[in-house]
């Protein structure tokens, strides 16, 4: 432990934002990080719990008081050993994570949280500047091939730890670029893709092969998923040409709102706007790119997704910006000795929402109406709580003018034409059905074809992806060689 009155003399101090005029005319990151002599204050008000729910609290299972022991003695170099024990790509979490390990902190019963994401951030940034990230390559190959489908944060923390255990991987993505939902998904904004890059640079030293623009199995013809595949490789030749296929291609189908009207232009998946404006931040030239300058904005659904269509709307020059929610507003301060240390339901403000937004809860849409084709507004209801079900409040309905309407009500499952082409079993939810036991998790109904991160469990968490990525890897390498020195 650093210091061990310092939970008693230190306040949190939480990184800054750059001011909202400014970072409204960009899509570059604005979070100020913690400078050494900060995070050092910080990390000193880690207790060193004897139980550290922080620890459990995280899925990757960080090992928060070491790191922040490491920063509090000046000793980044093993701090970031530390992190990356656990963690393939701290710098993807220290910028997006939400942070449960803090929820479960001990000094949040009665205090203040440890600022452990902002730790995690200054430690994988300095690592960096410092040169510390460096490619580990495997010492002996085993000549054993993997297919890895899908590159998000679970398929490149399982294809990292697969060839670093000597495996030769090959990692299938249908778009054009790395990286899964971190790339196509969270907005530049929040995650700058450089961060990606720099760890497929890495991987190609550690011998992954990277095969972009290659969608495996097919897709439906209507399916407006991101795919900008040029080539198609079939389910029964990747088994054929691999000793195991690891499935990671997320949980992409969106929730759709089928009430009437909906087929009226102006009406989009939150993943049909939000993957354009990233393309052409990158430097691609879109035609007819989604927009949202002098339009009024309309965004259904309350969560990140919706977060992000809204600071994306606000960057494109919008006139105004709505998001709708249809469960009621929580509190701003939720009860401690309740839920700590689980994930506390309570109202959460995110740096999108500070730029311009009026949001609206317990409301739901019942039509879209437009003139020619074209949307130009819709007609909601607030609703309550009765009996475990959402139900209309008589009397309450009301229009809204809307030029644009984004759908960001969550993900249902994976596209099932992608599993039937294997034909992996699906779970009540039609996610991928495998276990996560100790022996023999993550393998599906399919021999040597295993499946990880939202294709298996539901549309999650960067942190969670990166977790089951990891332990898939281990599966399939105890799968391959009949035992893995691969961590958990
Ligand atoms: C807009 C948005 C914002 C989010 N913000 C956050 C956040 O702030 N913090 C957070 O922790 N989480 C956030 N999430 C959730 C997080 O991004 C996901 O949980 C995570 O990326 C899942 O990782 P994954 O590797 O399982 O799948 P994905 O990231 O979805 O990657 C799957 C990849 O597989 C590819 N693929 C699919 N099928 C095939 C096929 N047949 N052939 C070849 N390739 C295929 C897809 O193209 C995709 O690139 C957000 C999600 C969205 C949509
Ligand atoms: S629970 Fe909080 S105070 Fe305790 S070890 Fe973890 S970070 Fe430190």
């Amino acid at each position: 432990m650093g210091k061990v009155t310092g939970f008693m003399e230190y306040e949190r101090l939480e990184e800054g934002y750059k001011p909202v005029p400014e970072r409204l005319k960009h899509y570059k990151e604005f979070v100020v990080g913690l400078d050494e002599g900060q995070s050092k204050v910080q990390a000193a008000r880690c207790m060193d719990c004897g139980t550290p729910f922080c620890n459990s609290g995280c899925p990757v299972n960080n090992i928060i008081p070491d790191f922040n022991d490491l920063v509090y003695q000046g000793d980044w170099k093993n701090a970031i050993a530390v992190l990356h024990s656990t963690n393939n790509f701290p710098e993807f979490t220290g910028r997006i994570c939400p942070a449960p390990c803090e929820a479960a902190c001990t000094l949040n019963v009665n205090d203040d949280a440890v600022g452990i994401k902002s730790i995690e951030h200054a430690i994988i940034d300095r690592a960096w500047t410092e040169g510390w990230v460096q490619p580990q390559p495997a010492r002996i190959k085993t000549g054993k091939k993997v297919a890895v489908v899908g590159s998000g944060p679970a398929g490149m923390a399982a294809a990292q730890q697969l060839a670093r255990a000597g495996h030769d991987v090959t990692l299938f993505e249908k778009n054009d670029r790395i990286g899964g939902l971190l790339r196509y998904g969270i907005p530049d904004f929040k995650m700058e893709k450089s961060h990606i890059d720099r760890r497929v640079e890495q991987m190609k030293a550690e011998g992954v092969v990277f095969r972009t623009g290659v969608l495996v199995g097919a897709l439906p013809k209507d399916s407006k998923v991101t795919n900008w595949a040029k080539e198609t490789v079939s389910a029964e030749q990747l088994q054929k040409d691999f000793d195991a296929v690891l499935l990671t291609g997320g949980s992409e189908q969106s929730r759709d709102l089928p009430v009437p009207g909906r087929d009226l232009d102006g009406i989009h998946f939150a993943m049909e706007f939000l993957p354009q404006q990233n393309k052409v931040n990158a430097g691609d030239k879109l035609k007819g790119q989604l927009r949202a300058d002098g339009k009024h904005v309309i965004v259904i659904g309350g969560g990140d997704t919706g977060s992000d269509c809204v600071g994306t709307s606000n960057r494109h020059g919008a006139v105004s910006v709505t998001q709708f929610e249809v469960m009621p507003q929580p509190p701003e301060q939720e009860n401690k000795p309740l839920v700590w240390p689980y994930w506390p339901l309570k109202l959460r403000t995110s740096s999108s929402h500070e730029e311009g937004c009026t949001r609206e809860f317990a409301i739901s849409t019942k039509a879209f109406k437009g003139e020619k084709g074209k949307v130009t507004g819709l007609t909601t209801v607030h609703v309550e709580m009765k009996d475990g079900k959402l139900v209309e409040i008589p009397g309450t309905e009301k229009e809204y003018k809307a030029d644009l309407v984004l759908l960001a009500m969550g993900f249902v499952n994976p596209v099932a034409t992608v599993l039937d082409a294997f034909g992996v079993d699906k779970d009540a939810r039609g996610n991928a059905k495998a276990t996560t036991d100790f022996t023999g998790g993550y393998a599906t109904n399919v021999s040597k074809v295993f499946a990880a991160g939202d294709m298996r469990r539901g549309q999650s968490l960067v942190v969670w992806a990166i977790r089951e990525g990891r332990q898939a890897a281990r599966s399939v390498d105890e799968f391959l060689m009949g035992f893995s020195d691969l961590p958990r």
